[in-house]
């Protein structure tokens, strides 16, 4: 166990890099400098709630240009490294995979680089405390049949492009612990939903849609099944693998919340219809379009996440019938957020904001 007081975070302009230091900020006295490249995905209006606060600090970098990560690196001196930069969805994958390698292996790769340069001149007290944390996704390990569970002993098996790059980047941060010593923790996770997500993905394109009266794109019969994770839960497991993960180590970290995507996009029908019901749309059940599956689909994913029970001590406080309650609510307090997304004005003030 460590006690790090300074954060780097890649990517915390995102989903749940977003949500990570939004916690760290609000709940411990650690400061957080977030690296970030500002892609499409990173908004920094989600990060509103806190860029006030002194412990805060950003800086537009990408993680690729391993010059500008060895500076900032050496510069702000980590305790840990949370590395969340990434490209995430995998639609994008399949169209364009050349970015995919360029962030999530050449850029973990050069933050891998700049993380041993900076700890091999660290003193040896800080040297034992310090942590590369690459958070990764259950993904890596393929597809699953109706039963089974992902344990961290399962074979990867990655079949996208996205899931293919973030296998990669696992294989070189183990190497890197390996070859070089290098302190690091893994986490492999399911499907993230919550509040601040952006508006491609299933669960807030459908609450969106829904709320307007529009399509509700459901790939092929809709029978893919994934474990969903509220974003807060991921957060919390993320500071405390941060905290207590034993280096060398990789931790699974699920919600216990498998569910059909027909099941999802039904359940958020139900939700939106009750709490933000309106006439002129009626039942938005009947907005369900079917289209052409996802080339490669994977069927299943779940996760066993026995071990960081176990071993740390956590379990996911969210139920998928109270997050999902809670997200579609966030979703309709927020509207704000996410009409600056689809306009796209989150990136026009972007600099404006940086601090
Ligand atoms: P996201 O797409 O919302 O955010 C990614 C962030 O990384 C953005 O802020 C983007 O600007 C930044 N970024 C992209 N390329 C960069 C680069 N070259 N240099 C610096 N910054 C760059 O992703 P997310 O959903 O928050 O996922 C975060 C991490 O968690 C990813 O590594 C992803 O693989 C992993 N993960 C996500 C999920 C999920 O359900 N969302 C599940 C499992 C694992």
């Amino acid at each position: 166990q460590c006690d790090p007081k300074r954060f780097l975070v890649t990517g915390g302009a995102g989903f749940i890099g977003s949500a990570v230091v939004r916690r760290l900020i609000e709940t411990t006295s650690s400061d957080v400098l977030v690296v970030d490249k500002l892609t499409y995905a990173g908004n920094l209006d989600s990060l509103r709630p806190v860029s006030a606060n002194p412990r805060y600090r950003f800086e537009q970098a990408d993680i690729a240009d391993a010059a500008a990560m060895r500076r900032i690196v050496t510069a702000f001196a980590p305790d840990v490294v949370m590395h969340l930069a990434a490209e995430s969805h995998v639609d994008r994958s399949i169209d364009g995979p050349g970015e995919f390698i360029q962030t999530n292996v050449v850029g973990t790769f050069a933050l891998l680089q700049a993380a041993l340069e900076y700890w091999r001149k660290l003193p040896s007290q800080r040297k034992d405390g310090f942590r590369f944390h690459h958070i990764s996704t259950d993904e890596v390990f393929g597809s699953l049949g109706a039963t089974g569970y992902f344990s961290e002993e399962t074979a990867y098996q990655p079949n996208s492009p996205y899931s293919a790059s973030k296998a990669a980047s696992d294989h070189l941060v183990r190497a890197w612990h390996h070859t070089y010593g290098l302190p690091v923790v893994i986490t492999n996770c399911s499907n993230n939903y919550g509040p601040y997500h952006f508006p491609e993905k299933l669960i807030p394109l459908t609450i969106i849609n829904a709320l307007e009266g529009k399509p509700l794109p459901v790939y092929g019969k809709g029978e893919n099944i994934r474990d969903w994770l509220h974003v807060d839960d991921h957060a919390e497991a993320l500071l405390l693998v941060a905290h207590k993960g034993v280096t060398g180590q990789c931790y699974n970290i699920g919600g216990h919340n498998e569910a059909t995507n027909i099941d999802v996009v039904r359940a958020i029908c139900a939700l939106v219809d009750e709490l933000a019901p309106n006439p002129s749309i009626g039942p938005r059940e009947r907005l369900i379009t079917f289209v052409a599956d996802r080339p490669g689909h994977d069927a299943r994913y779940a996760i066993d996440a026995a071990k960081i029970a176990r071993e740390l001590g956590w379990k996911p406080r969210h139920s998928f019938e109270s997050g999902l309650r809670q997200t579609v609510q966030w979703y309709l307090d927020n509207k704000t957020w996410w009409e600056r997304v689809r306009t796209g004005t989150y990136r026009g003030e972007r600099l404006g904001l940086a601090v």
